[in-house]
């Protein structure tokens, strides 16, 4: 390496320290406008080249009031997640290695670590550990992912090549869904060329729950065919878990196949005191879920799960159906609807041991217990908190519509911790998502007092 690479590498770790080291201090709202952030970085690509030194400082500087200190330890939108320090570093290992998680040929440490990665998750998740799993961008190709794999095998069943013969003249496949179903569920059906508008939607509960009993009578009344059902492990607003156990039951009972977005609720499992939510979860036919989230590695990084081998590959590996399902190495493109791509799995690789399962398990609770702190002192201060706190969860109103926006705004624009807006059956509700292994008491009370001293102007 030659001594300007090695400098400009130099610099480039001193400018992300520098943004971490004053993370927890800036607002943790953006500062710089769009307008200001076009004028540092925009204008017509000039003609010359331009020294990578100047270039990286010129994007540290837009970054310091163009970012979302999403990373620290006080922002509670989304349910987006940090980044632990063992993920960044590997991150970065990730980038310099640049290699292409594609076939074995392409690199044999990124298919052994995605093996070996995803053995432990099956395990921590307490799902079969045959299950075979891909690596992709976020939960919404996870959930992508699990349901092509239903797609092959329920019209399969029918006597019908998806993956030969697409949807035309296929029969159809009833998709069954509940009311609070994430839009993602939707977005990924629309890509499979299934659609939204035959979707059933079964009713929820007060917490967004699927009635398992609405569910049972609709699949007990329905001719056989191809059917999907979808639940949820964690519901954004409420962090309520769909009944999986009754689910599951009625699923198989039915011969349809069951499918779970379980984005973040699935690291429920991590932690003994949350694992009950999960009771049933062993029975889905497959998962999605994201480790970019409350894992916290860095973006992007999700899982989709899948208990019959062959119906992943059939559905994703390019060299199809023929192939035997145990090649003697993993070809981590064969599980992914992508065929080059980053190798994401090392990230969750290095997270989970750095963390080990005694430090997963008291990220995942320390977060828990957080929420319900939240809760309780926002209650005593006056708030109202509308769901049961399971999770990572609190929808709190500060009164109507309007004086709950009123404050929500003045909690973002004071900065000491940032939450989102929205609106559960029918109240306008600040959503807080505690998910982040930064975030501690001290934290929570902090940015307690700023949400009161808001409520309160
Ligand atoms: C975030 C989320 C998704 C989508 O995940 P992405 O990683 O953004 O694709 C899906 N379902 C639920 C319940 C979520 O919370």
């Amino acid at each position: 390496m030659d001594e300007k690479f090695h400098s400009l590498l130099e610099r480039a770790e001193g400018h992300a320290s520098a943004w971490i080291e004053t993370i927890a201090e800036r607002p943790v709202r953006a500062t710089r406008s769009s307008d200001e952030l076009r004028q540092l970085l925009g204008g017509p690509l000039a003609q010359q080249a331009l020294d990578p030194e100047i270039v990286t400082a010129t994007l540290a500087n837009a970054a310091l009031g163009g970012t979302v200190a999403s990373t620290g330890p006080r922002f509670f939108g989304f349910v987006v997640g940090g980044r632990l320090p063992a993920a960044l570093a590997a991150d970065w290992l990730v980038s310099t290695w640049d290699q292409n998680a594609c076939v074995y040929a392409q690199s044999p440490l990124v298919s052994v670590i995605e093996q070996i990665t995803g053995s432990w998750l099956l395990e921590i998740a307490g799902l079969s550990p045959g299950m075979s799993f891909g690596f992709v961008t976020g939960c919404q190709m996870a959930s992508f992912t699990g349901l092509a794999a239903a797609r092959h095998r329920v019209l399969r069943r029918a006597g019908w090549d998806v993956e030969a013969n697409g949807l035309c003249g296929a029969p159809p496949i009833e998709v069954v869904v509940s009311e609070e179903a994430h839009y993602t569920i939707f977005m990924a059906l629309r890509l499979l060329g299934i659609g939204t508008a035959q979707v059933r939607r079964i009713p929820t509960d007060d917490q967004g729950r699927m009635r398992a009993d609405e569910l049972g009578k609709f699949l007990h009344a329905r001719k056989n065919g191809p059917c999907i059902v979808c639940a949820q492990a964690g519901n954004v607003n409420t962090g309520a878990f769909d009944p999986l156990a009754a689910i599951a039951e009625q699923t198989r009972a039915a011969g349809a196949w069951l499918h779970v977005d379980g984005a973040f609720g699935l690291w429920a499992a991590a932690a003994p005191a949350r694992a009950h939510l999960l009771a049933g979860s062993e029975l889905a036919d497959s998962w999605a879920t994201d480790a970019h989230k409350w894992l916290n590695v860095p973006y992007d990084c999700g899982l989709a799960f899948v208990r019959d081998p062959h119906a992943l590959q059939a559905a994703m590996a390019i060299t199809a159906e023929y192939l035997p399902t145990q090649t003697e190495q993993r070809n981590p493109s064969d599980f992914t609807p992508e065929l080059s791509r980053r190798a994401r799995g090392v990230e969750v690789w290095a997270a989970l041991r750095s963390l080990g399962r005694a430090g997963l398990a008291d990220m995942i609770g320390r977060n828990c217990v957080q929420a319900r702190r939240f809760a309780e002192k926002l209650r005593a201060g006056g708030c109202e908190i509308l769901n049961d706190v399971v999770l990572n969860q609190v929808l709190v109103a500060f009164g109507d519509a309007e004086k709950t926006k009123r404050v929500i705004q003045a909690i973002q624009d004071d900065g000491t911790c940032w939450a989102g807006i929205t609106v559960w059956q029918g109240r306008t509700a600040m959503r807080i998502s505690v998910s982040s292994w930064a975030t501690t008491e001290a934290d929570v009370d902090q940015s307690v007092a700023a949400m009161l001293r808001a409520a309160r102007a």
